[in-house]
């Protein structure tokens, strides 16, 4: 088949390697520069968004902001309605749709206006984590909001957009599940994986290394179907969760959704027998969706640095991949994947390698 992603960041590359891999024939379009690219290459084909469209089978994309002209262009060429998928990229509308879909989040309220954000901010029981309806990611377009803070001073700021004001969870460990649907309303999803941020910013996940109390992993999954049943989703979805309590009293709170192939399931590329790329080609083309069989993994990101050191890319239990980005502190610009025995070697890796390897701020 033909396939045509919108977007050419690390996200559309992988994705377009892996539908090589498969036999498919792909080509990517730069959101950011209206272009469309064969795969790996930066040249931009003589090519209208127009004719990449007609020469495709399906159309998907790398990340949920799919632009005006290609939903409207490609309307035809979706396996969904692109408009269902693109309105998420607003945090009100996602939150809604948990609401619909009665799956549990965090307690939240809208608010439009510097006057409507400081009333809720000093009539709150709550600390509260502030986020920005739309453009936040890696924890940007975010406010604390502690009892005591000047309500005043953080209206003024926070509530010069729309946004949504949400308890602060004090949460005990943070997960995702990283799934796929298919055309047939088949699923299957990964076990979960535990994730740690630093400064909004994922700095690493570990997969494979525990074992998942069955009752978490299933309601993970409930989620997934009611919310991919709900979208008539088809494709990898990954769900962000907070794990409130411990043992037999752990709980799931989802914080978010990103209908794509998301950073906490890289670790897939060399800890699973398909990966999440695999996993969303096979979707997209109509292929049954596997039974998954993973080891033990930790991914490690690599952020704001300008290479992955030597010893890193020669290790026999490690895989590294890397975007060919600038780097910026706070950009993600590759990830390494490491074969591990169990999570306390994960954590000796995390010691070792995380400070070198993130240059955040
Ligand atoms: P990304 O797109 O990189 O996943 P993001 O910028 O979209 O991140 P969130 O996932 O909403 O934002 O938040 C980033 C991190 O901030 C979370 O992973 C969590 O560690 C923390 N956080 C977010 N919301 C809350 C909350 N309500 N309570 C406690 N911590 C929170
Ligand atoms: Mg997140």
């Amino acid at each position: 088949m033909k396939i045509l992603f919108s977007g050419d960041g690390q996200l559309g590359q992988m994705l377009g390697a892996s539908a090589i891999q498969h036999g498919h024939e792909c080509l990517l379009y730069s959101t950011r520069s209206q272009q469309v690219k064969p795969l790996s290459a930066q040249l931009p084909l003589a090519m209208t968004l127009a004719e990449a469209i007609d020469w495709a089978d399906v159309v998907s994309w790398e990340h949920e902001d799919i632009p005006a002209e290609v939903m409207t262009l490609a309307q035809h060429k979706f396996l969904m309605d692109p408009a269902r998928i693109q309105r998420l990229t607003d945090r009100r509308a996602e939150k809604k749709l948990f609401d619909d879909c009665r799956v549990p989040t965090s307690p939240w309220q809208s608010y439009q206006s510097v006057a409507e954000l400081e009333q809720l901010l000093q009539r709150s029981p709550h600390d509260l984590v502030l986020k920005a309806a739309r453009g936040g990611y890696d924890g940007k377009g975010q406010w604390r909001f502690r009892s005591g803070d000047d309500a005043v001073a953080l209206a003024a700021e926070a509530g010069q957009q729309a946004g949504i004001a949400e308890q602060l969870i004090a949460f005990d460990h943070e997960v995702s599940l990283v799934g796929a649907r298919g055309k047939d309303g088949s699923m299957v999803c990964y076990p979960l994986i535990t994730n740690v941020h630093r400064q909004g910013i994922l700095s690493y996940s570990v997969a494979g290394a525990t074992a998942i109390p069955a009752a978490l992993q299933h309601e993970a999954e409930r989620c997934f179907q009611a919310l991919t049943d709900a979208l008539h989703y088809v494709g990898v979805l990954a769900i962000e969760f907070f794990v409130v309590g411990a043992g037999d009293q752990a709980q799931l709170l989802i914080n978010e959704i990103a209908p794509r192939v998301h950073n906490s399931g890289h670790w897939t590329m060399n800890g699973a027998s398909c990966s999440q790329f695999d996993l969303h080609i096979r979707a997209l083309t109509g292929m049954p969706l596997p039974q998954l069989r993973v080891q033990p993994t930790l991914m490690l990101n690599v952020i704001g640095v300008d290479g992955i050191p030597a010893g890193l890319w020669h290790h026999p239990q490690t895989s590294c991949h890397w975007y060919n980005k600038s780097p910026q502190p706070g950009r993600k610009v590759g990830h390494v994947n490491v074969q591990i025995d169990d999570l306390e070697s994960a954590v000796g890796w995390v010691e070792t390698w995380a400070e070198r390897l993130q240059t955040l701020a």
